[in-house]
């Protein structure tokens, strides 16, 4: 017999979305019965706990779009909560760097787009000035983001959960949602592993599994998760002054991820990727981590295949790289010629939800959708991690309407 229980909004997802989204109702509204289940033993087990830990400064987002929006809010809100909890954090400035002539027309476009998101302290640097900000950098020019920052997300987000334990939200981990239905009241039922809940409101903070919890909540979407997964390698200690913050190439429009950088961490390393490879499991961190249902899903998705046609170079390469470390070096290289192989080992990995459509184009916007009862992200990879403050209070307002709160 699983434990039943009612309560006003039933959060899924205890990544930083589905955390962010349950502190902003419970400070809105503390009058709100709020749970959230998570299926593994703690929160932050997948994207949150696995990612870059940049704090984005919105350079790349298009002017408008909710990333760029959401990113500059988000930006503040994080930067306020880290030093209102002492969570360590630094704004340490990022470096987009030409390699090569044919790549300056673009990293002019970017300073417009940048200042058309409200950076106004970016700035080009010439071939001369990069080495005042990264000694060991080629380029023949850069730009410069002052406002770019490090955080570690995993612990921001065992903060959030802190935080809304302390309100009195419930918590419960290794509880995995199976089943959505509606009872005659309205209200939905919600079936995890030793639990129900019935609540006014469901919140689907899936990650890479968004699409699944959509559609388990009956949210008709032709949006497709695809899991791509990003590989990182470390500078061993004694070659971390190579890098003194973060170093990003100038990234190719027509790929959906920023290239291979090097990110200081908050910890004090320094990290070198991610790549992107196609992983054979939505939550598989090694090659050898195979799920066929996942494996089959992605293979039997046209949108796939459309996207695979268009980039098959870049995706053989990504596979090449990804299983040879003189390839992956070679990546560096272009940026800080003087690392070799010896100065770095294999390091984590993460993997990125990359939400598509059926004609093979990309969901670029973080993308919601409400059902009845229920409110879905279907959309949340970077900057969502930087924003995640101020995705919380979108999701905050959706829910309030949909659940008629006051
Ligand atoms: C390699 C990589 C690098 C990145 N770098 C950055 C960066 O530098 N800066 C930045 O801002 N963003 C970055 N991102 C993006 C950022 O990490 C994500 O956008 C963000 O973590 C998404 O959070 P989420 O809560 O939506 O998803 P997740 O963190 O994946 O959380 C989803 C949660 O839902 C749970 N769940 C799923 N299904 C169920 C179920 N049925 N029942 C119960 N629980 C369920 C999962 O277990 C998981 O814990 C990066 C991402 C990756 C992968």
């Amino acid at each position: 017999m699983k434990a039943s229980e009612t309560v006003d909004v039933l959060v899924v997802g205890g990544g930083i979305v589905g955390l962010a989204s349950a502190r902003a109702l419970s400070l809105t509204n503390p009058n709100l019965k709020i749970a959230l289940y998570e299926k593994e033993s703690d929160v932050a087990a997948h994207q949150t706990g696995h990612n870059s830990g940049v704090i984005h400064a919105g350079l790349y987002y298009k002017p408008g779009s909710s990333k760029a929006r959401l990113c500059a809010r988000g930006r503040a809100l994080l930067v306020a909560y880290c030093e209102e909890h002492n969570i360590p954090f630094e704004i340490c400035g990022k470096l987009v760097l030409a390699t090569d002539r044919s790549e300056v027309s673009r990293l002019e476009e970017l300073r417009q787009r940048g200042l058309a998101n409200g950076l106004s302290d970016i700035h080009l640097l010439t071939e001369e000035a990069i080495a005042e900000y990264e000694p060991e950098a080629r380029g023949v020019a850069a730009l410069y983001v002052p406002e770019t920052g490090i955080v570690d997300y995993g612990e921001v987000a065992r903060h959030y959960a802190r935080d809304i334990e302390a309100r009195g939200v419930t918590i419960a981990r290794g509880e995995r949602v199976v089943a959505i239905g509606f009872r005659k009241d309205g209200r939905r039922r919600v079936e995890a592993t030793t639990r129900v809940a019935e609540a006014k409101c469901v919140v689907l903070c899936g990650g890479l599994l968004a699409d699944r919890l959509a559609k388990l909540a009956g949210i008709k979407t032709d949006v497709t998760v695809v899991p791509f997964r990003g590989e990182y390698y470390e500078l061993v200690e004694s070659r971390r002054g190579l890098v003194k913050n973060l170093i990003y190439p100038v990234p190719d429009p027509s790929f959906p991820f920023l290239g291979v950088h090097f990110t200081r961490m908050v910890s004090g390393g320094v990290e070198a990727g991610p790549n992107a490879v196609l992983a054979l499991a939505r939550e598989g961190y090694r090659w050898r981590d195979v799920s066929l249902r996942d494996s089959l899903g992605t293979l039997a998705f046209p949108g796939f295949w459309r996207l695979a046609r268009k980039h098959m170079r870049m995706g053989a390469y990504e596979v090449w790289r990804s299983l040879s470390k003189a390839a992956f070096t070679r990546s560096m290289q272009r940026l800080v010629p003087n690392i070799t192989n010896r100065d770095t080992f294999r390091a984590g990995a993460g993997v990125r939800a990359q939400a598509m459509r059926p004609d093979g184009s990309l969901v670029d916007d973080f993308a919601f959708e409400a059902g009845e009862g229920v409110l879905a992200v279907l959309n949340a990879p970077s900057p969502a991690a930087t924003a995640s403050l101020a995705i919380g209070e979108v999701i905050r307002d959706q829910v309030l309407k949909i659940g008629a709160f006051s």
